[in-house]
């Protein structure tokens, strides 16, 4: 049991920082390592300027595991079938590994934290058969410029689709015009999971954009009722594999990227501001600036236990990002 299932943590934010290995290409254009663990807490971040340390919940070195991440992760799993709303997030900009966290390497050989959890939650659910009745369901969509999709829909039918994000009277976000499909087992979430992921694919080729500059976002509901005394809980698990977070580039950016880019920008500092005012137990949380954290509203604060992964890459070539990405990740605390 990790230190994510306390009580205490209700409500928090929890960060950890994971730094992936250096890639192949950057072997072998021989960039050096600026980022070191000094323990399982603390990065240091070698800058032109001297030393720079940071503080996290839990660090992740390039030698650990998907297996070893999701099991300080799936804690939260637990929760979420007990009727907590959870959030898990990868942060950081595009390549620090944030898609290899969430959801694996592409020939899917190290499953990430996504596939993981639809195993975990058919297992907790099969062990508990006898004394609870489970009803799952997700949704998956995609938010691209200030533009929903819903990826459960072929990108022709989603293009013409009005969705819009709406709160029911318990606070729960839910998806007005948008699919949400009832799963009965592991592989058949996994199976609408694949099936999302290649209705994204075929709309980001169509539209001529990289699917790392849309924020990808799995809604799972978990309706459990106690068969000895009838009562019901519900809990949600939202799995979001942000947008990159680098800054448009400051030439050559076309008017498409520039738009792009800022609706990024607004996107991700409008969630740091929520996410600050949170920790900072501020009275006005203003979720309602951008899409984004309308969207994940009902797993950021109140009851709700929320994990951060910040990504970062290890090498020289990414300093500017690495350290804007630390920098944001200190704002949570
Ligand atoms: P992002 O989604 O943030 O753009 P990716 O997850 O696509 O980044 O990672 C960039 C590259 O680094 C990919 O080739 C990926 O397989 C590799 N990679 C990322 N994290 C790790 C890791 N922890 N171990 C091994 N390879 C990794
Ligand atoms: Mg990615």
């Amino acid at each position: 049991n990790t230190r994510l299932d306390q009580d205490r943590d209700r409500g928090k934010i929890r960060v950890f920082c994971r730094i992936r290995p250096l890639t192949r290409a950057e072997q072998a254009k021989r960039y050096h390592i600026i980022v070191a663990s000094l323990d399982d807490y603390s990065v240091i971040l070698d800058t032109p300027r001297g030393p720079r340390e940071f503080q996290f919940d839990k660090i992740f070195n390039p030698e650990c595991t998907q297996e070893e991440v999701f099991t300080e992760s799936s804690g939260l799993i637990q929760c979420a079938i007990d009727g907590f709303n959870v959030c898990i997030f990868a942060y950081g900009h595009t390549g620090s590994g944030k898609t290899f966290t969430m959801v694996g390497d592409r020939d899917r050989r190290n499953p990430g934290i996504i596939p993981r959890t639809f195993t975990k939650i058919f297992e907790i659910i099969q062990d508990n058969e006898s004394k609870f009745e489970f009803k799952v369901s997700a949704y998956m969509l995609e938010l691209y410029n200030e533009r929903l999709q819903d990826l459960f829909v072929t990108p022709t039918e989603a293009f013409s689709k009005r969705i819009e994000i709406k709160r029911d009277r318990k606070g729960l976000v839910f998806i007005q015009g948008a699919e949400t499909k009832e799963a009965a087992s592991a592989g058949e979430l996994f199976a609408l999971f694949e099936q999302g992921c290649a209705n994204r694919h075929i709309a980001a080729t169509k539209m001529n954009v990289e699917s790392s500059r849309s924020h990808l976002i799995i809604g799972i509901m978990i309706e459990s009722r106690n068969l000895t005394n009838g009562s019901v809980s519900f809990g949600k698990l939202s799995l979001v594999d942000l947008a990159g977070s680098e800054r448009a580039a400051k030439t050559g950016a076309k008017d498409d990227q520039l738009k792009e880019a800022n609706s990024i920008n607004k996107s991700l500092s409008a969630l740091g501001d929520v996410i600050s005012a949170l920790s900072v137990e501020q009275p006005h949380v203003p979720y309602r600036n951008n899409k984004l954290t309308q969207l994940m509203q009902d797993s950021l604060g109140g009851n709700a236990k929320t994990l951060m992964f910040l990504n970062i890459s290890p090498s020289d070539c990414n300093l500017d990002e690495t350290l804007t990405s630390l920098i944001y990740a200190t704002r949570v605390k």
